[in-house]
């Protein structure tokens, strides 16, 4: 299926009046679809796959922003820290420890979010507001001081009950409003919203969203 450049350019226009940033994620998705639409100016991608970012890095043109959005293992992160521009998917301390530790052997800041449970579904990954508030106090100490902490990630239930859907966004932005760092001043981003979820996403305050689909057609 090729890429769709008139969804493309819908979605950009009505992200663009509302201030929030597209991440077009293109995990199993060729280079090819890539470049078009890098070519309309799309220049922040989002990969799930280790493996899969690292080979597209290296043959796609490099001012391009990676956005890692799948689920990281510990022992993955030195693979992507070198040029990845955001981590979305931080679900632990342990995580946040280890990036701090890769990032500071590279003597660079990753910009990362942390990722909140907030479907009601067990098979979702994500701190809860108890863990969110100890990650954030170990943040407050100093602990991790090559890691940007740039918002929170959130992904809502895959249920067509769009009721359920709006109050996990709003429970999202409302940790994003009471949690926030001391130092907060790059605590800006929110990410949620993706193709089927988007416009209940953005009315709910979202500044991000991760849409895949919808720009590249389905996934088998
Ligand atoms: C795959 C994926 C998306 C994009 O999903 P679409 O429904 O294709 O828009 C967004 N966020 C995350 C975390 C994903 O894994």
């Amino acid at each position: 299926m090729p890429v769709n450049k008139t969804t493309y350019n819908e979605i950009t226009k009505r992200l663009s009046c509302a201030s929030v940033s597209l991440v077009a994620v293109s995990k199993t998705k060729p280079v090819e679809d890539i470049l078009e639409l890098y070519q309309l100016g799309q220049k922040d991608f989002g990969e799930n796959y280790v493996q899969e970012l690292t080979a597209k890095y290296e043959q796609l043109p490099k001012d391009i922003r990676w956005h890692f959005i799948g689920h990281l293992q510990s022992n993955k992160i030195k693979y992507i820290a070198p040029f990845v521009h955001l981590i979305h998917g931080v679900d632990s301390e342990k995580l946040l420890a280890e990036i701090n530790k890769q990032a500071l052997k590279l003597g660079r800041q990753i910009n990362c979010l942390l990722q909140i449970h907030i479907a009601q579904e067990e098979t979702k990954f994500g701190l809860d507001e108890t863990e969110l508030q100890q990650v954030i106090a170990s943040i407050n100490q100093g602990k991790y001081p090559n890691v940007n902490v740039c918002g929170l990630m959130g992904m809502a239930s895959f249920s067509s009950d769009n009721d359920l859907v709006r109050t996990e966004f709003k429970a999202l932005k409302k940790l994003f409003v009471s949690q926030k760092p001391n130092n907060s001043i790059a605590f800006t981003t929110i990410s949620m919203g993706m193709s089927a979820d988007y416009e209940t996403a953005i009315e709910e305050g979202s500044t991000m969203v991760r849409i895949g689909s919808l720009l590249f057609g389905s996934r088998n």
